[in-house]
């Protein structure tokens, strides 16, 4: 059932970029052919969906895993199961008459016909070629090279070199954030305001968030190394959401956590590394490449990092400093531990703290998100070999 009309939105999509797209290029005024809700859509044969769902496929998985020929599975089952593109609706099942699976075949649209992005090596004298690796674990080869050197070298040596090779790059994420834009910041701890009881002459001590000047981004002399920063350079770090700010300082269950809101003085430009508009990288294969490089870059401020591994963030300040020498405000990118986005301002000049936004909150518990290591495909070559037993390549 290829028809022309079936509008799909964005809520059975996994991927942020595809989210975006959606949210976009859609339009309001019909229903969704899967969940049935009037919500902005997009048609399932729009070409540029199209190729952009086969570029993430290309970048999220290697082509034995799709390729009958090579021991892989249809797109049918790898979309059947939990995967970083698309979102399945809970009741439906593989072999189900079901609109999701239309949608599914037409983002594929019939897989052979002429796209940008080939999904098949195809063959090279008479032998099948493979696409052996997926684009994200074959990385940007310039940013592995360069982090190589980054590594030998004092960053000071490299920077200007990388600055030629990348600013371009990091330029193209570019994103006005509006003046009046309210974010929000935490810290673990509290104040102490001690009062006189009404009853009583004893002093009572209460708890209360931390005050202004202990909430605002710390004074150069005290400031640690940072994912954006190095040490003694202060800028704000804010999150979009409360629950983001306090997941990002790492509470621990028993702990206090201050929370303010702070807003943006005037409109900014920062480089937005929370998502791309893949739209803008799908014109041909050497484009899709910069869009590979992006996603390298943005993993550098989202993989999570733990306390114990801090010289991690030598890579993001790099980036940090390209992005700053480059003139753009700050930058954006995804939490690796809330939902949210994280925001980076260099000048702290342009943010302000809201009156009256201290809140103090308790932590009770924490809950953990764990993925058992099977491959280097994150938690999909577990579902699959689990599913599909030992036909699985290695
Ligand atoms: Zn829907």
């Amino acid at each position: 059932m290829n028809d022309d009309n079936l509008f799909v939105c964005d809520s059975h999509f996994a991927d942020n970029d595809l989210i975006r797209f959606i949210n976009e290029e859609g339009e309001t005024g019909r229903s969704c052919c899967i969940c049935n809700e009037n919500r902005i859509t997009v048609n399932s044969n729009n070409r540029d969906l199209q190729e952009s769902v086969r570029g993430l496929i290309r970048y999220f998985y290697p082509e034995y895993v799709y390729n009958e020929h090579f021991g892989g599975v249809d797109f049918h089952q790898i979309f059947n199961d939990s995967n970083p593109i698309l979102v399945k609706p809970e009741s439906v099942t593989l072999n189900d008459d079901s609109p999701f699976w239309y949608v599914v075949d037409d983002l594929l649209d019939g897989l052979d016909s002429e796209h940008i992005i080939p999904l098949y090596a195809g063959h090279i004298e008479e032998m099948r070629d493979l696409f052996a690796k997926s684009l994200r674990d074959n990385g940007y080869v310039n940013w592995n090279e360069s982090k190589k050197l980054l590594l030998e070298n004092n960053y000071t040596e490299v920077l200007p070199q990388f600055h030629i090779l990348f600013h371009a790059l990091l330029h193209r994420t570019m994103t006005t954030v509006p003046a009046g834009k309210v974010y929000s910041r935490a810290r673990i701890g509290f104040d102490v305001q001690k009062e006189r009881g009404k009853l009583s002459q004893a002093i009572i001590e209460k708890k209360i968030p931390y005050r202004e000047k202990n909430i605002l981004a710390p004074p150069p002399n005290i400031t640690p190394s940072g994912r954006a920063n190095r040490e003694r350079i202060s800028y704000y770090y804010l999150a979009s959401t409360i629950a983001t700010a306090i997941a990002e300082v790492r509470p621990h269950p028993g702990h206090y956590v201050s929370i303010a809101n702070f807003e943006l003085t005037e409109n900014i430009k920062v480089a937005n590394l929370s998502s791309f508009g893949i739209k803008d990288y799908i014109g041909s294969e050497e484009d899709f490449d910069n869009y590979v490089a992006l996603r390298a870059f943005a993993y550098e401020f989202e993989f999570p990092i733990t306390p114990d591994a801090k010289n991690r963030y030598l890579f993001s300040q790099m980036l940090s400093d390209i992005i700053k020498m480059s003139g753009l405000d700050g930058i954006m990118f995804n939490s690796s531990i809330g939902k949210g986005v994280n925001i980076v301002v260099f000048d702290k000049s342009k943010v302000k703290f809201k009156q009256n936004s201290r809140r103090l909150y308790f932590i009770k518990k924490h809950s953990y998100e764990c993925s058992r290591v099977t491959n280097v495909y994150d938690g999909f070559v577990e579902t699959y070999t689990e599913q599909f037993g030992p036909t699985v390549r290695k």
